[in-house]
């Protein structure tokens, strides 16, 4: 089957195997991308619409116990680093609240002092944004006890964001120092046990092969997670990984595109924190229907890969993502069409 046969079966619901999306991750014929694109937008727009989803960004610790190779915020990278307390953070997310994001996504390093006593002080901040603010709640906290899943869901998140960046375990190894492949790959499958949304995402740019990209399109896709995603790697100062040699984002919309076309239902996202504002339309071209790292300006927030791009000068604001996604003829779910998405996708707790 060449590379048009297969986008056609992909578009007409047909799935593929990983030889099939290894092939489409693979072809770098300008025709076979341009189809590749115009087709994972036909399969968005006749599953979602014109709506797009709006998440807005709360990093609100920087610290971390761990040691990540291609991470600014590792243990031993000296930098300034932060943590919100429990009133600023609830004054951001409803900041967001009234700007217009249908989610906040609640993003820290693996800070220990939200992992004592069973992880208490994650679960209360949860409990207290979901007492302040009517929009969806993701945590992305890292790897966390299968425990406090339920504590997590009982509090009110909606939303569990853990990325396995890579499903080759040599290159995981070499990302991921000192963790647990498998701990890791739990942790959505807990969230999803304890009746939470998953999201798992996968690096690009890091000297994997296209085989390692198709691998981790598959591997995110068949586990069930709601919303997958793909993210150039940007290099950081102060890493292991900063004279990488930064890539464009060729290979990441290839695989947002493919993403769409095989796993149709699922939520992908244009992250705003690899290139900033300018990044926006051509992943919303290649399928993606969800806006991610949308932060405030102006409160000494930090981005992940992109710890300041377009920060303070507003243009991951709100009103300024929700003008360029007007200009292409886009909008902004409601707060109840978000809503109606979480509940028609929720995964059913199971039970002991
Ligand atoms: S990627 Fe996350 S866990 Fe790893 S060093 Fe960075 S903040 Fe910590």
């Amino acid at each position: 089957m060449d590379a048009f046969e297969l986008i056609d079966k992909a578009e007409k619901g047909h799935g593929l195997d990983l030889d099939g999306i290894a092939a489409l991750m693979s072809a770098t014929d300008d025709e076979v991308t341009e189809e590749l694109f115009a087709a994972a937008r036909r399969v968005r727009d006749r599953r979602f619409g014109k709506t797009v989803y709006l998440y807005g960004f709360v990093y609100f610790s920087t610290y971390c116990k761990n040691n990540c190779a291609f991470c600014y915020y590792r243990r031993t990278n000296d930098l300034h680093r932060y943590r919100k307390t429990k009133e600023e953070v609830l004054t951001l997310s409803a900041s967001l609240e009234d700007a217009g994001v249908n989610l906040v996504d609640l993003t820290m390093g693996e800070d220990p002092l939200m992992y004592v006593d069973a992880h208490r002080n994650l679960i209360d901040l949860v409990q207290s944004v979901r007492d302040t603010v009517d929009i969806g709640i993701m945590v992305s906290p890292g790897a966390i006890d299968r425990a406090a899943f339920p504590a997590l869901r009982e509090a009110g998140a909606d939303w569990f964001a853990c990325y396995q960046e890579t499903y080759n375990r040599e290159m995981f190894a070499k990302l991921r120092l000192e963790q647990d492949f498998r701990n890791r790959m739990d942790q959505r499958i807990w969230a999803r046990e304890a009746g939470i949304l998953a999201e798992d995402g996968m690096l690009v740019g890091i000297g994997e092969t296209p085989r390692d990209r198709a691998e981790a399109v598959h591997m995110m896709g068949t586990s069930g997670c709601e919303q997958i995603r793909a993210m150039t790697f940007v290099p950081q100062a102060g890493t292991p990984m900063q004279d990488l040699e930064p890539r464009d984002s060729t290979e990441e919309l290839r695989a947002i595109a493919t993403m769409r076309l095989v796993f149709q239902d699922r939520l992908i996202p244009a992250s705003l924190d690899v290139e900033g504002i300018a990044g926006l339309k051509t992943r919303i071209d290649a399928g993606a229907n969800v806006i991610t790292s949308i932060i405030p300006p102006h409160q000494e927030l930090a981005g992940v890969a992109q710890p300041e791009l377009n920060i303070d000068d507003g243009h991951r604001s709100v009103d300024y993502v929700i003008e360029m996604l007007e200009g292409m003829g886009r909008k902004v779910a409601s707060d109840s069409e978000y809503r109606s998405f979480i509940d028609a996708h929720r995964p059913v707790p199971r039970r002991c």
